[in-house]
């Protein structure tokens, strides 16, 4: 079924700066930022900033230039945790369990023997999200 895009979800506040975020990523098309209750440490979101709801009805454009950007936040989230793995997640409608709707990729940096926490259960502390920002950008420059 299909849904309209909504100008005022949470990460359409983050675009226009009207809500903070934790960024680690930023160029004309994208923008990536720690998400605020981080599923492992270093869970990081990756979004257009075409309005999007979802992959399935995202521009062509968008998603390239979002998978593109997905990427580059997989290889220095792995730098920067020194994981051994990275998980790449992606929902689409209620259903699937998505709750923000504007396309987002989760990149999550993973050790084996380190369980995932719950799915938007629990908000880490702002220092905690700005250590992890740091160690991120720090690769990234
Ligand atoms: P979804 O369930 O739609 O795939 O993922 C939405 C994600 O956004 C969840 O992992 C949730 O923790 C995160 N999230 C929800 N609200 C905020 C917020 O205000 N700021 C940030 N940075 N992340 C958020």
């Amino acid at each position: 079924t299909f849904m309209d895009y909504d100008n005022n979800n949470i990460f359409a506040q983050i675009l226009n700066g009207s809500l903070p975020a934790e960024k680690v990523y930023e160029d004309d098309n994208t923008l990536a930022f720690m998400d605020i209750m981080p599923q492992v440490d270093g869970h990081t979101l990756v979004i257009p900033k075409a309005p999007a709801v979802d992959l399935l009805t995202s521009s062509a454009g968008a998603l390239q230039h979002t998978i593109v950007t997905t990427q580059r936040i997989a290889r220095a989230v792995k730098q920067a945790f020194s994981a051994a793995g990275v998980m790449v997640m992606q929902l689409n409608g209620s259903a699937a369990g998505q709750t923000v709707f504007h396309l987002h990729f989760h990149v999550l940096p993973r050790h084996s023997g380190i369980d995932l926490r719950l799915h938007g259960r629990e908000q880490a502390a702002p220092e905690v999200l700005a250590e992890h920002a740091r160690r991120i950008r720090a690769v990234l420059t």
